[in-house]
């Protein structure tokens, strides 16, 4: 089987889809203002049956894991027709997706039973005022419920992700409060380091922390660090025999970051993103529209490839063409 390698070798067998741009949340390190249209950008959000032509195509890559994600990917009407397609058309063993758990209470019997293998929930803090002052929306309550009702259903993969934020959820006491969420909760809870976008200059200015401050906290706590398995991620999880859940960090400005890098993008609007931080975005949109042209569509994706850097620059401050992560698929 054919599958996608760069030039340094390194394997991208998981792909992070980008259903819609769209999002209901303003979170203030993304979409502070909300969602605005881009004027500039007219074509519209990849069809279903887009989605489901390159999707196939994946699948003779070797893509052995897609997350849909977005924006919310649930604001999409046809967003259970996409993941059932994605899930039982296609042969991706594995199929995932990021929400901000807007609805989560709502739909978790049906992504239960469509076979959803993994959900990421982004949720910046437990205290509800504070989430609501981040967010715009004082949803907390139903999105802990929500992942209460998947719990039920005995939905295995549950991760939980917040954004570090200085003065918001950085201090001792907030990651005690982390820790009482997972102690009898099997869910994977993992810091993300604020990263810098297009956008974001002056937040991520006032509201940066080095991860480091966590992964103190972590080792300070008898957290004991878990060597990664085979094509685990940027995440660094941690383990403590009296808690059911993990604790793990995602610190993109980290030294080696890159060198694990095992995923590629695809926008919302059809553009192959090699790095989420890089200064190129190549449309494979035009070799969507009729199930004949596969084969192009595996060549392109394939020498795309040959393309990707080493690693991004954003420790140097070059976000390349990513204004916020709704834009691009976070
Ligand atoms: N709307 C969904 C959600 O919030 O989970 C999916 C898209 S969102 C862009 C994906 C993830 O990116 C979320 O966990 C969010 O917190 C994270 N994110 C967004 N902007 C970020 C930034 N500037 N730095 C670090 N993480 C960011
Ligand atoms: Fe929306 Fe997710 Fe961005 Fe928050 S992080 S504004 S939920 S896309």
């Amino acid at each position: 089987m054919r599958e996608l390698q760069d030039t340094f070798g390194r394997k991208f067998p998981y792909i992070r889809l980008s259903i819609t741009d769209v999002c209901n949340f303003r979170c203030s390190y993304c979409l502070p203002q909300g969602y605005k249209k881009n004027p500039r950008d007219i074509r519209s959000f990849m069809s279903a049956d887009e989605i489901s032509r390159l999707v196939k195509a994946l699948s003779e890559l070797g893509v052995k894991k897609i997350r849909l994600t977005g924006g919310e990917p649930t604001v999409r009407k046809d967003f259970f027709d996409i993941l059932k397609d994605v899930k039982q058309n296609s042969n991706i063993p594995k199929v995932t997706m990021t929400t901000n758990g807007y609805q989560l209470k709502k739909i978790a019997k049906q992504l239960y039973e469509v076979g959803l293998d993994g959900i990421n929930i982004s949720i910046d803090s437990l205290n509800r005022e504070t989430f609501k002052n981040l967010t715009g929306h004082d949803r907390l309550l139903d999105i802990l419920e929500g992942i209460k009702t998947l719990q039920g259903l005995n939905f295995k993969n549950i991760k939980v992700n917040a954004v570090l934020l200085k003065g918001i959820n950085d201090t001792e006491k907030d990651f005690e409060a982390f820790a009482n969420f997972i102690e009898n909760n099997k869910i994977d809870f993992r810091f993300i380091e604020l990263m810098e976008t297009g956008d974001n200059l002056e937040f991520f200015k006032k509201n940066h922390v080095p991860a480091k401050i966590f992964k103190d906290y972590l080792e300070k706590n008898k957290w004991v660090y878990q060597t990664n398995g085979r094509d685990a991620g940027p995440a660094i999880n941690y383990i403590n025999p009296e808690f059911k859940g993990k604790f793990g960090l995602i610190a993109p400005y980290s030294k080696d970051f890159c060198k694990t890098c095992n995923r590629l993008r695809i926008t919302a609007r059809g553009d192959l993103r090699l790095c989420l931080f890089g200064n190129t975005g190549t449309s494979i949109r035009h070799l969507l529209q009729n199930d004949d042209q596969k084969e192009e569509l595996v060549d392109l994706v394939i020498s795309q490839l040959r393309l990707k850097k080493a690693s991004h620059q954003l420790e140097l401050g070059d976000t390349g063409i990513t204004p916020n992560l709704s834009s691009t698929g976070g």
